[in-house]
């Protein structure tokens, strides 16, 4: 039986980039290839706010604490919160799924998204069998975006079910940045961004911007992505979206965020589920 570790299942509005205010449902699957312990974090340091918060207290994604600095969506990719992401097959999945959507049936209007953690990691020989059931039951999915940190390979079984599906698949990519305190080495991937341009209709780049130093970082990773993906670069949207996981915060940053996406022709996106939900689990 097919079967995916799944942190989060919901349903809500698409915050960022492209599809932003789009209904989606959101499978969050269990995992990471990264620990970003340095987001929000003086330049070298790292962050232990997650390390503080004992596992044990919690049943619920929704009772567990927001942090201010690492990652945000800790929970999903710490072994020591496993427990709160259940194996469910890929029937369970989909008989939520159902639940979920007003009608039961996705739409041109109505997409699943596959996030994180990292997506693309080993669950990904699992989608097809997913895209499967979904089509069994007729339920008309028409839209599908993984939202990945843009290391992971694709399985050759992914692309083929890509391929047979008659869906519309999107590789929306944030690529770590040395704030994020991954290495630069391992997270900016040109060769793999070039697999997701020619296996889904839209890949597009989305990055937070904290400070100048993460706008020079991406002017950086913008170069030698176009490097290898040549002309390719220019059908690749790139979203600067403003830092923050409080609203105060994310407040000071949106002006100077939206003059930086002007300056260099880049799309500016808000973060909705800052702005409408604070950040909460489950949105
Ligand atoms: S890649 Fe994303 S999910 Fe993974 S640790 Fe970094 S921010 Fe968190």
């Amino acid at each position: 039986m097919s079967k995916i570790k799944v942190a989060e299942l919901f349903y809500s509005l698409q915050g960022e980039g492209q599809y932003i205010g789009t209904p989606s449902i959101f499978l969050r699957v269990f995992g990471c290839n990264f620990q970003c312990q340095g987001f929000s974090m003086p330049r070298g340091e790292l962050s232990q706010e997650r390390l503080n918060i004992d596992p044990k207290k919690y049943e619920r994604y929704e009772d567990l604490p927001l942090v201010h600095t690492g990652c945000d969506s800790y929970a999903s990719w710490d072994s020591r919160f496993k427990h709160l992401s259940p194996m469910l097959s890929v029937e369970e999945i989909v008989d939520r799924i159902q639940q979920l959507l007003p009608d039961g049936k996705f739409s041109e209007d109505k997409h699943l998204i596959l996030t994180g953690g990292e997506p693309l990691l080993g669950w990904q020989r699992v989608y097809p069998a997913l895209f499967d059931e979904i089509r069994l039951r007729k339920m008309n999915l028409c839209q599908v975006t993984f939202e990945t940190n843009g290391t992971q390979d694709l399985d050759i079984n992914l692309v083929e079910s890509i391929a047979d599906h008659d869906i519309d698949v999107t590789f929306s990519v944030s690529s770590k940045l040395p704030s994020s305190g991954e290495s630069w080495d391992d997270a900016i991937k040109p060769e793999v961004i070039k697999k997701y341009y020619s296996a889904g209709q839209l890949t597009y780049f989305k990055w937070v911007v904290s400070n100048e130093d993460d706008y020079n970082d991406i002017v950086r990773a913008v170069d030698e992505y176009r490097k290898v993906l040549g002309y390719r670069m220019d059908y690749i949207p790139i979203y600067l979206m403003p830092a923050g996981g409080t609203t105060m915060h994310y407040d000071n940053n949106e002006r100077w965020v939206a003059d930086l996406a002007m300056k260099n022709g880049w799309r500016y996106t808000p973060r909705l589920q800052v702005q409408l939900w604070k950040n909460a689990w489950g949105t």
